[in-house]
């Protein structure tokens, strides 16, 4: 039975494996599908300490991963499937194998959500998605529309204008929840404009988006706008799924951690670190900074 599995490899898995592979405990990391987790998908990040001139998200996601390897984490390219207690450990099974550990870290992060109106579905791909950094070259000189009000739809917005002519926000309410400096960003930005209080109701196109129906929340009218790609920033939701209900969740459906040390769960050796525990601050750098924890707390849970 090896010491420790680390499930994900987002900012907190890989910092985690730094931490655990350190400490002599050879973690073994299962990356999943979604490798280097949101990052991948993400642009700029200007914000993690220590790149003064900021850094693309999957390069420093490939970094973290090299820092990772370099102290011997083995990092397995598997989904872990489910995870059950035996006796004095864990049993994940994979999409390949089954595997025996002492204690677990669950870095699982989270998954954009979709606004599960009509052709978003169908359209995926085909001017609806849920990434600008992978899909953004496809709009040049085209109008898109970027939906959300957070963060992420300003970042989107933001890096859209590098390559479509025009870019709407649409927003639900009349106010945005991103940080001031984003919204100040979005909103001088003389190729973006913004949406007030508009929810996306329909996605239309034949094989490819032609326009989007918007309703207005607060007179209920619908207006049909023709666009040539949809962009969905609206949060995100925890990767939880795997666990059918071996840890206790939140009610936001977030792990619980806390009970006795940052990162245990509610079954003992069992920790969790990053955006799967975390509504609240989901950065980069607050998801290292809980991997880190969760190495310690799973490499003193083994020392007792
Ligand atoms: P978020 O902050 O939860 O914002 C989601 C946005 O989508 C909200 O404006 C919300 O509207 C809207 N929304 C949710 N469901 C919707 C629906 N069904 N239809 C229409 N609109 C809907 O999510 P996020 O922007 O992904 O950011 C998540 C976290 O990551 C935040 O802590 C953020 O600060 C962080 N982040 C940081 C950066 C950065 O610092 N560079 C970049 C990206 C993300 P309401 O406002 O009405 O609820």
């Amino acid at each position: 039975m090896d010491d420790l599995a680390i499930i994900g490899s987002g900012p907190a898995g890989y910092t985690a494996g730094i931490y655990a592979a350190r400490a002599n405990l050879e973690p073994v990391l299962f990356e999943g599908l979604e490798s280097g987790g949101q990052l991948m998908l993400t642009t700029d990040v200007e914000n993690y300490p220590g790149f003064d001139q900021g850094i693309m998200g999957p390069e420093m996601m490939q970094v973290f991963k090299n820092q990772a390897e370099r102290f011997g984490t083995k990092i397995l390219t598997e989904t872990v499937d489910s995870i059950e207690k035996i006796e004095n450990g864990f049993k994940l099974t994979t999409s390949k194998n089954t595997y025996e550990f002492k204690t677990v870290i669950i870095s699982s992060g989270a998954s954009a959500n979709w606004l599960g109106v009509e052709g978003e579905k169908e359209l995926q791909g085909h001017g609806v998605s849920a990434c600008a950094t992978c899909d953004g070259f496809f709009f040049k000189d085209k109008n898109v529309i970027v939906v959300g009000g957070g963060d992420s739809a300003m970042e989107e917005a933001l890096f859209l204008t590098k390559f479509a002519k025009n870019v709407t926000v649409i927003h639900r309410r009349d106010s945005f929840r991103a940080s001031k400096i984003m919204q100040d960003r979005v909103l001088s930005h003389d190729q973006i404009n913004v949406s007030w209080n508009k929810e996306v109701v329909e996605i239309k196109g034949e094989g490819q988006v032609s326009s989007v129906l918007l309703k207005d929340s607060q007179t209920n009218e619908v207006e049909e706008k023709e666009i040539d790609g949809v962009f969905i920033a609206i949060g995100h939701t925890p990767n939880v799924s795997f666990l059918n209900g071996f840890l206790e969740l939140d009610e936001k459906g977030y792990i619980k951690t806390g009970s006795t040390t940052a990162t245990s769960t509610s079954v003992p050796g069992v920790f969790a670190a990053g955006d799967v525990a975390d509504s609240i601050y989901r950065q980069a750098v607050t998801a290292a900074g809980t991997g880190c924890q969760a190495a310690i707390d799973a490499e003193r849970w083994l020392e007792n």
